[in-house]
């Protein structure tokens, strides 16, 4: 894994001070790896675990040709000799129908019913016509219609799921019908969180004059559980030189990653990013998007121990927006997981955004569909400190840095909350 500092004398234009988005990204996801380890767990145990290794199919899903409908299996060549058939038996799902037909035979089946020997064609109850054991098909039937082939869905020996894929309940079910119990996943990522200011106060504690309730941790705590991590929350530290050492410390050991909120800005007291800078490799940016200017990424170290460190801003939409696009595909990648960004949509928006270009800009949406498309506007005051703009939305309308003002009734990107947060 190359340094910090090589990755960014490698880059051509990089400048600490005025970073772009992409160019952060990119520093970040180069170093990165994902972690080893992983646990065999019970498959109930699995929701939102990664897969350790490729999931190979022991078996064809299903493992049988068999009925997609309920009616009757025939002989498809049997279709062009007549359309009268006499009924020769009943298969039913689990039960198959053990014999040979003879000719213009067809037996009733039911849907998930294993295919009768050389039967490779299901007529729909609902087009024949029965009398006693007679069944008169419709013209134009088409040899091979309603029938599930083996291994449609899975084959033997072939992978059924990739590492690095996150166990959703689509997969809890595809794993279940390959008839595995266990699966072999990525052990869980530690990330310690801490919030450093002397203003912040904790839940339950009185609030002093000129002081505020810490609200980062609550809602890194959200965004990472959401994540399927593991969370150590080191509380509130003050902006002491030693106390803040110690939770780095504390931190570094107990933890793969680290996520800090506040004290990363300029003006802030210095010793937070001197110590950071000491205990490791920590470069310190201004990233060229709003919200969300200040932010410090490197690896500190304690000891034998260390782990990746994020330093956020202060401000509470600048935590969630800073996390959304740097913070939470580092830490997939980390845990091993091999998808990791969802997609931007194209979507109208309502309502005219001032922007001038040069940075990349994160505006609270709220994004509807409608008759003629999906449409977005963006939530009212956008200040990087008023939370309840996220709570608010359920988009973030991304606007490039070469990107000006936006009029309203043009298309821009957004990013849905849903699978983000
Ligand atoms: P800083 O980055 O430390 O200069 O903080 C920027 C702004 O964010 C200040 O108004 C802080 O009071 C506020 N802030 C910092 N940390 C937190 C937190 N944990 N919860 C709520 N607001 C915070
Ligand atoms: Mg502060």
């Amino acid at each position: 894994m190359p340094s910090l500092a090589d990755i960014t004398r490698a880059l051509p234009d990089y400048k600490p001070g005025d970073l772009p988005v992409d160019t952060a990204r990119h520093i970040v996801a180069s170093c990165i790896k994902p972690l080893e380890g992983s646990e065999l767990l019970p498959l109930q145990a699995c929701l939102g675990r990664i897969l350790a290794a490729d999931l190979l199919s022991p078996i064809n899903v299903p493992a049988h040709d068999n009925a997609a409908m309920d009616g009757y299996a025939v002989r498809g060549t049997e279709l062009a000799e007549g359309l009268d058939f006499t009924i020769a038996g009943t298969a039913m799902a689990g039960t198959p129908w053990p014999g040979r037909l003879q000719t213009q035979q067809c037996v009733r089946i039911m849907t998930g019913a294993v295919m009768p020997t050389g039967c490779d064609t299901v007529i729909m109850q609902e087009v024949v016509v029965v009398e006693g054991n007679r069944v008169r098909v419709p013209a134009h039937q088409k040899t091979g219609q309603n029938r599930r082939l083996a291994g449609e869905d899975l084959q033997a020996g072939k992978p059924a799921l990739h590492a690095g894929k996150k166990i959703g309940p689509a997969e809890l079910g595809l794993v279940a019908s390959l008839g595995i119990a266990q699966l072999e996943v990525r052990r869980r990522l530690r990330v310690a969180i801490f919030s450093s200011g002397d203003e912040l106060r904790s839940l339950g504690e009185t609030l002093d004059e000129g002081c505020i309730y810490d609200s980062n941790r609550y809602t890194l705590t959200g965004l990472l559980q959401g994540l399927g991590v593991e969370v150590i929350d080191l509380g509130v530290v003050r902006d002491r030189p030693e106390d803040l050492e110690a939770a780095m410390r504390t931190a570094c050991t107990q933890a793969d990653a680290i996520i800090t909120s506040g004290g990363v800005s300029v003006g802030e007291a210095d010793f937070t990013r001197a110590l950071m800078a000491r205990l490791g490799e920590v470069a310190f940016w201004t990233i060229a998007m709003k919200p969300g200017r200040p932010f410090a990424f490197g690896r500190i170290r304690s000891g034998a121990s260390s782990a990746v460190l994020f330093g956020l801003p202060g401000n509470p939409v600048a935590v969630m927006v800073t996390f959304l696009v740097f913070v939470r595909e580092a830490l997939l990648h980390m845990a091993g997981a091999s998808d990791t960004r969802p997609p931007l949509i194209s979507a109208i928006c309502d309502s005219p955004i001032k922007k001038s270009p040069g940075r990349t800009e994160y505006q609270r949406g709220i994004l509807s569909a409608t008759a003629d498309g999906l449409h977005v506007r963006v939530t009212g005051a956008q200040g990087s400190g008023i939370l309840r703009s996220m709570s608010e939305a359920n988009c973030l309308i991304v606007l490039a840095p070469d990107q000006g003002s936006v009029s309203a009734g043009q298309a821009v990107p957004a990013w849905l909350f849903e699978g983000l947060l």
